[in-house]
């Protein structure tokens, strides 16, 4: 016990000491960001609704949190915004009386992560090695009280966690919404948890404070679609509905159609809104929301067109 508490105070005196060093460097997008959701509005805590044998999600309140439920307890991904614990935990009491073992985040932001800090300590936090990074550096995590909500356990692009019929793999194919965009599957349900990689259909959000990238956006889910085994569903970082993993290849297309764009338009001068307008898409994206949220009438042009200068 004296061993653990000593290196625990060594833990928290370096971490004081890194997040000095790195005050005033925090740019965290507002939580619930996505698809001009911001600040207090968006949906309300959903139901749980089944996806598969064991496996569940909840909309609302921040991106949807799966629910999957392994021999020993449960599995979370993601935890919505702050306040928001015991909300998530009613839901799973609902359909299991299991513990709840695991927290997997997909990413840094605090909209997937603000409920970390209801669970104990004892639940391991579990993340990609670059997540864990930003998150040592979100004002959330800052005070020792909060600090258990950080990543225990991190990978660098892929680990199995549990195992049998409840492995799940966990991927990290390079920067697409930021530098750490974990894609969860779990494998004998055949599906998975996409995050804000593919948050929905329409435009991603390219944090490039916490090292997204729009260039590399579109090859990273080509990536993830080839490389994530067998999958039939997904589970969309916020879309209310699940899809299907034909929709994570046309999503893929999709930003590769739209950085060629990028390209094209900012070698003949355009701006970013005459890019947007001019933007032409095949058919099958005619669902796809182009309007409204993500960057104003330039879109995510804007930010691309930054990347493509090397700004
Ligand atoms: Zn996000």
């Amino acid at each position: 016990m004296r061993r653990t508490y000593v290196l625990g105070m060594i833990v928290v005196a370096g971490v004081v000491a890194a997040a000095a060093a790195n005050l005033g460097a925090q740019q965290q997008p507002a939580a619930g960001g996505q698809a001009g959701r911001g600040g207090g509005g968006g949906p309300a805590l959903g139901k749980i609704e089944k996806v598969a044998d064991n496996l569940y999600f909840i909309f609302g309140a921040g991106g949807n949190t799966g629910v999957y439920i392994a021999e020993k307890g449960v599995v979370l991904v993601d935890t919505k915004n702050p306040d928001n614990g015991q909300g998530i935990l009613d839901q799973v009491k609902s359909v299991t009386d299991k513990p709840i073992t695991h927290i997997i985040n997909t990413h840094t932001h605090g909209d997937h992560n603000g409920s970390n800090v209801f669970f104990p300590a004892s639940v391991e936090i579990v993340s990609q090695e670059n997540t864990a990074a930003n998150m040592q550096k979100m004002a959330a995590f800052q005070e020792a009280l909060n600090r258990h909500g950080l990543p225990d356990r991190t990978y660098k692009d892929k680990m199995t966690l549990l195992g049998g019929k409840d492995a799940i793999d966990l991927y990290y194919f390079g920067p697409a919404h930021t530098n750490g965009d974990t894609f969860v599957v779990f494998r004998n349900a055949r599906v998975v948890h996409a995050g804000d990689a593919f948050a929905n259909k329409g435009q991603p959000l390219i944090d490039r404070n916490n090292g997204g990238s729009g260039i590399a956006y579109p090859e990273t889910i080509a990536k993830a679609a080839k490389g994530i085994g067998k999958v039939d569903t997904v589970i969309n970082g916020h879309s209310p509905v699940t899809m299907k993993l034909q929709d994570l290849v046309d999503f893929g297309e999709f930003n590769r159609l739209f950085l060629e764009h990028a390209r094209a338009s900012l070698k003949a001068g355009k701006t970013p809104e005459q890019a947007m307008m001019d933007l032409k898409l095949p058919e099958k994206f005619k669902d796809y929301n182009l309007t409204g949220g993500r960057g104003g009438p330039g879109g995510n042009f804007g930010v691309i067109f930054e990347e493509l200068k090397g700004n």
